[in-house]
């Protein structure tokens, strides 16, 4: 529809980047546009408000932007998801296969503050593979919490990623691609 049309529309292609050969959804022209991003941004308050979620969990860097801004729409606390070595506490990680490579993210281990089965939002910009996601999910889970939906402004459908959520969560996605 045209709430749709205008949130696409307030995102920017960036051809070749940060590789040859990507086209990288570049969100900041969305944040940076008060009406697309409070239009957003109402939108998941009026779908999350029904969840009756404790905490909303956002995957670095674009997931803390949207996630934190919803936690306190909800007035709900935020849990962030970070690349390894970069939280100060103890943490619990995940490795995740990258094209080439691994990568690991971490959270920490009293990120729901012990309560146990809390309810949680996994969120982020964009899913492309659902590798990064879905160690979140499992990050979520092995700190005692039930990762309820993973929320994502953007799905690259033509990847499939969603697929590797499938045993672990329901998945919503605003706009698909
Ligand atoms: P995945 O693990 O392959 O699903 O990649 C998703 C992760 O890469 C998310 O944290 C995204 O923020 C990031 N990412 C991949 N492609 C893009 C893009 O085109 N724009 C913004 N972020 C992207």
């Amino acid at each position: 529809n045209d709430q749709k049309k205008f949130l696409l529309d307030s995102i920017r292609d960036i051809p070749d980047f940060p590789k040859p050969g990507i086209l990288f959804k570049d969100i900041t022209t969305l944040l940076n546009n008060a009406e697309a991003f409070s239009l957003l941004m109402n939108h998941l308050e009026e779908r999350y408000k029904e969840f009756n979620l404790d905490f909303i969990a956002g995957i670095e860097s674009r997931g803390f932007i949207f996630g934190s801004a919803l936690a306190a729409k909800l007035g709900i606390g935020f849990v962030p998801i970070r690349k390894k070595n970069k939280l100060p506490f103890t943490t619990i990680s995940e490795k995740y296969a990258l094209e080439y490579g691994v990568d690991e993210v971490e959270i920490h281990i009293d990120a729901f503050r012990e309560k146990k089965g809390a309810r949680v939002l996994l969120i982020d910009d964009l899913i492309a593979t659902g590798g990064t996601a879905e160690a979140a999910a499992k990050l979520i889970k092995a700190a005692n919490a039930e990762c309820v939906e993973a929320c994502f402004i953007i799905n690259l459908t033509f990847l499939d990623g969603r697929k590797k959520l499938d045993e672990l969560t329901s998945v919503y996605s605003i706009l698909e691609i």
